[in-house]
């Protein structure tokens, strides 16, 4: 079912978006990969996922910010890797500050990288997927689509957006075979968490070890980090059979985040 299906996978040189591309990878699909970081790097990590799954993966350097590069991103991406049938909306970035103080550009740059940037790659990619009558678009929000933490209102401001666009989508593709939802992560450890770990220990006025103990850690009921595999593997479920009712929904796995 998945073996075969080409996907494109934003913001995928590291974390989350990473673990998605090796699983989506692992199940047979071929693989576009993006997002910024050492060209040498990402050519290691693309021509071993290649390796290794027996897949096409490409990868294009896109700032997602840019409508005309997520344009080039996709089009690119038809000719080397195949036409999308599953795009996974993963590139994110994080400013963790009080709403007085929020900086201008950050606030623009978080709404364009973390919602807008879904709604271009999905307004260039539905026709494709509406004409061939299947496609998986998997929206990556997070717990902060669901709920809020103080701190972070661009964030939290994108994720529910982000939210409200899978739901508005899933039900104009609905009748094509195109499914929309979106997964929303409590706290992984990835480079996007490490590095608000120092300025939400500024913005709170407590020490590093207390935002992972009782920031972070304390909205997880498990009381563990979910795992870029454990999200890998839940998007590569989205794309199977088993999964084809399932949509316009927001996901959590979040470890009991927004049970409280
Ligand atoms: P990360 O920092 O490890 O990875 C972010 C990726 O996005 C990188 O590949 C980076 O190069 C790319 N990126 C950033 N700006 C970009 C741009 N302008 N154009 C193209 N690519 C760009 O972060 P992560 O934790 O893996 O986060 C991935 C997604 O998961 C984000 O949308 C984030 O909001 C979401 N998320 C993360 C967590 C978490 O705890 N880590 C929880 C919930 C949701």
């Amino acid at each position: 079912m998945t073996k075969g299906k080409n996907a494109i996978i934003t913001g995928s040189t590291s974390g989350i978006g990473l673990g998605i591309a090796e699983a989506m990878a692992g199940a047979g699909m071929n693989v576009m990969l993006n997002g910024f970081g050492d060209p040498v790097e990402i050519e290691a990590t693309r021509a071993d996922l290649e390796k290794r799954h027996g897949v096409a993966v490409g990868y294009h350097a896109a700032d997602v910010s840019k409508p005309d590069e997520i344009a080039d991103l996709v089009a690119t991406a038809a000719k080397e890797t195949g036409p999308a049938d599953v795009i996974v909306n993963n590139a994110g970035i994080q400013t963790v500050a009080p709403v007085e103080e929020f900086p201008i550009d950050k606030w623009d740059a978080i709404l364009a990288i973390n919602l807008s940037s879904a709604f271009h790659t999905t307004r260039l990619s539905v026709p494709g997927m509406k004409e061939r009558k299947w496609g998986r678009i998997i929206n990556v929000a997070s717990a902060h689509g669901l709920v809020a933490s103080p701190f972070k209102s661009a964030y939290v401001a994108a994720k529910h957006g982000m939210v409200g666009l899978t739901k508005t989508v899933a039900l104009e593709v609905a009748e094509f075979g195109v499914t929309c939802n979106a997964i929303c992560p409590g706290y992984v450890l990835t480079p996007l968490v490490e590095k608000q770990i120092p300025d939400t220990a500024k913005a709170r006025g407590i020490s590093e070890e207390d935002v992972v103990r009782d920031v972070i850690l304390d909205a997880q009921a498990t009381k563990q980090f979910v795992t870029v595999e454990q999200l890998g593997a839940l998007a590569v479920f989205l794309c199977s059979d088993a999964a084809a009712q399932i949509t316009g929904t927001a996901l959590p796995m979040d470890g009991g985040w927004t049970a409280h």
